[in-house]
């Protein structure tokens, strides 16, 4: 189907940071997907893992459990221990994520208060998803034109607007607030500390459920685990996807201590959620991923690539945002030419963009120094 707008590239293979067309030219990926590959493309201990898990067993319905993903939900929990997080549901992507979050609100609000209180708050410019009910909670007009009647409870609020949120707050008809710490899609806009404190308190005192869509903005994406840790905020829900599989489609919902009881057997399900393959590539991604050191370098890259850039002083460019190896860029002409213009440079830039003229970048997490500088050089030739 004429789903996507596709750029003139196929590629072909992949290695670390690097990317290979049919016709053998080298990209830098300063994209990783979007969020995805965030050990970069065929890491080692990813194949090996894989491979194992293949040759040992691929599928069991979740009538049983599997060794490797009871073990790989444990160690998730683990992961997000910092955030209050008790229980997770394994799913696939992570609209599917945001799906299993907006039941459990909704379950929870109708077992505590009864009917009518069913209401998720979210933001204007938000993004959480192509379902039906994910479209319902993403806070962009174009989203909402043609796949009508959307599912029927979401409201939105601008972000950083506390009397707006502190008035659509309404203990009486919403059950959930949700939001991206980091909004990805509409230009690596970050939510102020007092904000994100003030939500937490509001949803605190009128029993909403705070709701943290992490998917592109977790697993170590900003330096530490969740980005919602480094609020200092403890969520009641967070979903997850993109980067905790690497690049194989994974997608979880993590409950904390109100909602991790919420689901009871038959309400939720998914074929392939706790996929055994999925679970053993979750085990690397993790135990590379979630220590400090580990994410502290991260923090530390994405501190260095902003310095660079800041440093070019450059006319075109504006403001600088982000936090980790989540950074938008700000630029005085629309960013869309410039990731074409960095697609036919030679060695070819894998770039996105956040909204018009922002350029967004995702690098995988295990880019170099020298590469980090090898791509900024493509990119400060193009500006
Ligand atoms: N939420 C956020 C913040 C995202 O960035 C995305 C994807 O871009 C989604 C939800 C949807 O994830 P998926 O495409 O895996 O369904």
């Amino acid at each position: 189907m004429k789903t996507y707008k596709r750029l003139p590239v196929t590629f072909a293979k992949g290695e670390g940071s690097w990317l290979w067309d049919t016709a053998g030219k080298k990209y830098l990926d300063f994209a990783s997907g979007i969020a995805v590959n965030c050990l970069g493309h065929a890491y080692p201990p990813l194949i090996k893992a894989i491979s194992e898990q293949v040759g040992k067993l691929n599928h069991v319905c979740n009538y049983y459990q599997s060794d490797v993903s009871m073990s790989f939900a444990e160690k998730l929990i683990a992961a997000c221990a910092g955030a209050g997080m008790k229980k997770v549901f394994l799913a696939n992507s992570g609209a599917e994520a945001n799906e299993g979050a907006c039941k459990i609100a909704r379950k929870y609000s109708l077992s505590k208060y009864g009917k009518g209180r069913h209401t998720i708050v979210s933001l204007r410019g938000s993004f959480h998803g192509r379902t039906i009910t994910t479209l319902s909670a993403t806070g962009q007009d174009h989203f909402h034109k043609d796949f009508g009647p959307y599912t029927e409870g979401f409201v939105f609020v601008d972000a950083g607007d506390m009397d707006m949120l502190e008035r659509a707050l309404n203990k009486n008809i919403v059950a959930g607030f949700l939001a991206e710490p980091i909004q990805g899609e509409s230009g690596i806009k970050l939510l102020s500390q007092e904000y994100m404190e003030m939500a937490a308190k509001l949803c605190a005192e009128r029993d909403i459920l705070l709701m943290m869509d992490e998917i592109q903005s977790g697993v170590g994406r900003t330096g530490t685990f969740l980005a919602c840790e480094g609020y200092g905020v403890k969520p009641d829900i967070v979903t997850l996807a993109k980067g905790l599989g690497g690049g194989i489609p994974v997608g979880a919902v993590m409950a904390g201590e109100k909602t991790a009881d919420v689901f009871q057997p038959g309400d939720h399900g998914s074929t392939f959620g706790g996929n055994p393959v999925a679970a053993a590539v979750g085990h690397v991604i993790l135990d590379t991923v979630a220590n400090p050191s580990f994410m502290s370098a991260i923090a530390a890259k994405g501190e260095r690539m902003k310095e660079i850039i800041s440093s070019w002083n450059h006319p075109r460019i504006g403001e600088i945002r982000g936090k980790g190896l989540m950074l938008g860029v700000d630029i005085d002409i629309e960013a869309w030419p410039v990731l074409e213009k960095a697609l036919k440079a030679d060695p070819g830039l894998l770039l996105l963009t956040a909204g018009k003229q922002t350029l967004r970048f995702l690098p995988p997490y295990n880019l170099s120094d020298a590469e980090m500088d090898q791509g900024l050089d493509i990119l400060k030739n193009l500006l």
